[in-house]
């Protein structure tokens, strides 16, 4: 048994509105794929409740947020 994130593996799409401006947001990317301050911590959240942290971002107005994705069982 796998547990995958849908947003990593194309399985769903992004449907958090910006709410500066009312636009469709971005996926920038799984945050374990970035370096830094965060790192510790969504390692920690991924092993124990199986999350998959977004970085989503709007390229209209700059607004970036971080949100959890549950892990599905492939
Ligand atoms: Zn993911
Ligand atoms: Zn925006």
């Amino acid at each position: 048994m796998e547990m995958i994130c849908p947003l990593c593996n194309g399985l769903e799409q992004v449907g958090e509105i910006c709410p500066g401006c009312g636009q469709k947001m971005t996926d920038g990317g799984a945050l374990r794929n970035y370096a830094g301050p965060y790192a510790p911590y969504t390692e920690a959240v991924e092993r124990n409740r199986c999350f998959c942290i977004h970085l989503l971002y709007c390229s209209y107005c700059h607004y970036d947020k971080r949100k959890a994705w549950t892990m599905i069982v492939k």
